[in-house]
């Protein structure tokens, strides 16, 4: 098991951005957010990859900052354009011990940038690397859970999380009863209208995250966001669920450990 950073002796409230693409962004930017987020206690980051390019640059950025980690995969927009490219990402994964996760990975029936077909192969092929490598995955799914849920139940013994949820009850209680994570971030801060899918995350399945660059959460819609914004969803969480800063840290920190630092390869 990889240790926590010495924070951990700390009485500092540290939380873990668990899914954002800051190793997207110039290298200027991403050097400020890192500090930025190390400064707000976010102590580990973990850069996800949407295609092959970005998992490359996500594993380079973690193996430049130590709390920094990289999760490589094609998202499913890219599945027609990268498809032929899986091979560079069976290459790179056996590469690097800084590599936690396969993501993101799913499913987009949302915006459909890539046919239907196309998302169902690459997200099979993707999840048996995972099995391969017994590394956990970051999964995305927008308005797809008919045709997701099938095909995760047709593995056994998968985990991840379901990151950036935002869809309904049942689909929550569905994947938390099958051991899956859920991912919360800005969106829980202004969508008003998803109260009662974020009040009924059990504590033992929730992970935050920021998705940064994207979906910055209030009070700092209209800025870029970063992973030290972290903060303002765990506040938010806090406040909904009558909670201290301390018991979602404790909460969150193990869950984020569970998930993606005990993976022994
Ligand atoms: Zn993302």
């Amino acid at each position: 098991m990889r240790s926590l950073s010495n924070e951990k002796s700390t009485n500092r409230v540290v939380f873990t951005d668990t899914h954002c693409h800051i190793h997207e962004e110039s290298y200027e930017e991403s050097e400020h957010a890192y500090i930025r987020a190390l400064d707000a206690g976010i102590h580990q980051i973990l850069c996800v990859g949407t295609d092959i390019k970005s998992s490359y640059e996500a594993v380079e950025f973690a193996e430049t900052h130590d709390n920094a980690w990289a999760i490589i995969g094609i998202h499913p927009h890219e599945a027609k354009k990268e498809a032929g490219q899986l091979v560079k990402l069976e290459q790179l994964a056996s590469r690097s011990s800084k590599i936690v996760g396969i993501g993101e990975i799913g499913l987009d029936y949302y915006y459909t940038h890539s046919p239907r077909e196309d998302q169902v192969a690459l997200l099979r092929l993707q999840i048996e690397l995972a099995r391969l490598h017994n590394l956990p995955i970051s999964f995305h799914v927008r308005e797809a859970f008919d045709d997701f849920w099938p095909i995760f139940e047709s593995y056994k013994g998968l985990r991840g999380v379901l990151h950036s949820y935002t869809d309904t009850v049942p689909n929550l209680l569905k994947a938390v009863s099958k051991g899956l994570y859920i991912g919360v971030n800005g969106i829980s801060t202004f969508a008003k209208d998803k109260k009662e899918v974020y009040s009924t995350i059990p504590l033992e399945s929730l992970l935050l995250e920021t998705d940064a660059p994207f979906l910055t959460p209030a009070p700092h819609r209209g800025k870029v966001n970063e992973p030290a914004f972290v903060t303002h969803v765990a506040q938010y969480i806090c406040d909904l669920r009558s909670i201290t800063p301390q018991e979602l840290s404790r909460a969150t920190e193990r869950n984020a450990q569970t998930l993606f630092f005990n993976t022994k390869k």
